[in-house]
């Protein structure tokens, strides 16, 4: 499911550029350091032979390098590449001065990611006759600023398809998509091609028939509603038909919850208890990274047999995705209370029933910022996880918190300890958390 907060509204009329910079971390450094400049450059986190490159240059990139791959793998295609670490305080100088050039057209603007953009340029229909026209010079004074960096521009009447056009031309692109030229770019293109249509979606889609991006968008809503389980085909019907979908999503508005009652063994032990917690908020941290959002707000409540209860409310300083984060937000508020109340803890043996809340979501496109803070490897980790087990099935891998039995937890290596990665071909596998299907 994705959460969209804004209503769709179908309008050929209106007009919006997106933007984004093309091998962006990699030009940044090509930026900085001139002698980098033309050579196939690799950026990688921390200085290591088995460090990933999160960000090849285009040079690297014509020896097939690609965004993931081990530093190691990659000198086994391309003997020069250069490996540089992450100067993070500069490039989000260089988005800040991007950004600035972009407002100075439009006054809205929404930030996707540290290198991508949208301008609604929708109420400046009469200021500007021809947008490519201003597209150029987008380009041209980011130039003046930063004279290696190039970016694609996609114009089209919403940002989806505007951010297709940038998909179809880098380095340096320009492609305005509309109503007349649309079949055109989609006839030339594969299920996948589309951005948020991966392996998953294409097989569904083929299963009913639809082989080409073309064909997604002659499709009914009520066909694609299908495929998609619900509104989300119909997100699809309006993004490939002119309607605003993706352009203000934030989600802020909705909730996740998780509950459990529990049973009369389960409250007879404090250790099922905190089991079952730790279950809820994991089942919290599935949904969050399926939808590609972390929470800023937590809540927690507890239901006794007779009738009464406690609840807790969080606010989160850092928005967090992190299922064992949101546990150790909880347990420092019953700690409190606990205290507060002088007993020993709230989960008593008459718990009746549990439940985790969370809200004020934040797109992970809006968190690529803090893309290096310590955080960031343990969230691609998580949503590498997510993806083994979506292809492999659910059993195949599990952090050491899903592992029911407390004792066996608190012996589990944590998530974020990256050393304890081993590569085996493409696939990134922690050897402490495998366990053979059941
Ligand atoms: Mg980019």
């Amino acid at each position: 499911m994705s959460y969209f907060a804004n209503s769709v509204r179908i309008n050929k009329d209106a007009l919006v550029m997106y933007l984004d910079m093309n091998s962006f971390f990699a030009s940044c450094e090509q930026q900085r350091n001139a002698a980098l400049r033309g050579k196939p450059v690799g950026v990688i986190t921390h200085d290591s032979p088995y460090a990933a490159v999160i960000a090849p240059s285009v040079e690297a990139k014509k020896f097939g390098v690609k965004t993931g791959m081990r530093l190691s793998d990659c000198r086994l295609l391309c003997p020069h590449i250069i490996p540089v670490t992450t100067h993070p305080a500069w490039y989000r100088q260089v988005h800040v001065d991007v950004i600035g050039v972009l407002k100075s057209y439009c006054d809205d603007v929404v930030v996707k990611s540290i290198d991508e953009a949208a301008a609604n340029f929708t109420s400046y229909r009469l200021v500007y006759k021809d947008l490519s026209v201003v597209a150029r010079q987008i380009k041209a004074d980011i130039a003046q600023i930063h004279d290696y960096l190039k970016c694609s521009i996609g114009i089209a009447p919403n940002s989806f398809l505007a951010k297709l056009g940038t998909e179809l031309h880098k380095p340096d692109g320009l492609i305005t998509i509309t109503p007349d030229n649309i079949d055109g770019y989609l006839a030339k293109l594969k299920l996948t091609d589309l951005p948020g249509i991966a392996a998953r979606s294409e097989r569904r889609l083929l299963l009913t028939g639809i082989r080409t991006p073309l064909e997604m968008r002659h499709s009914s809503a009520a066909l694609l509603r299908k495929v998609f389980g619900g509104v989300v085909g119909d997100y699809w019907h309006r993004r490939l038909n002119f309607g605003e979908v993706d352009l203000y999503s934030t989600g802020e508005n909705r909730t996740m919850s998780a509950t459990r009652s529990v049973s009369r063994q389960q409250r007879e032990n404090r250790q099922s208890l905190d089991a079952m917690l730790i279950a809820l908020c994991t089942r919290l941290e599935q949904r969050m990274v399926k939808s590609g959002v972390f929470c800023k707000e937590v809540t927690f409540y507890i239901r006794y047999k007779d009738h009464t209860g406690w609840d807790t409310k969080v606010k989160l300083a850092q928005p967090v995705q992190d299922g064992m984060e949101l546990r150790s937000y909880i347990l420092q508020k019953m700690a409190e209370q606990e205290q507060q109340r002088n007993m020993p803890t709230l989960l008593t043996n008459n718990t009746d029933s549990m439940g985790v809340g969370i809200q004020n979501f934040v797109s992970d496109k809006v968190l690529q910022y803090s893309l290096f803070d310590n955080r960031i490897r343990k969230d691609v980790l998580r949503k590498a996880m997510y993806n083994i087990k979506d292809k492999y099935g659910k059993n195949i891998v599990r952090k050491g918190s899903e592992l029911y039995e407390p004792k066996v937890m608190k012996d589990a290596i944590g998530f974020g300890s990256v050393k304890d990665m081993v590569a085996t071909g493409t696939e990134v596998r922690n050897k402490y958390l495998l366990e053979e299907d059941e």
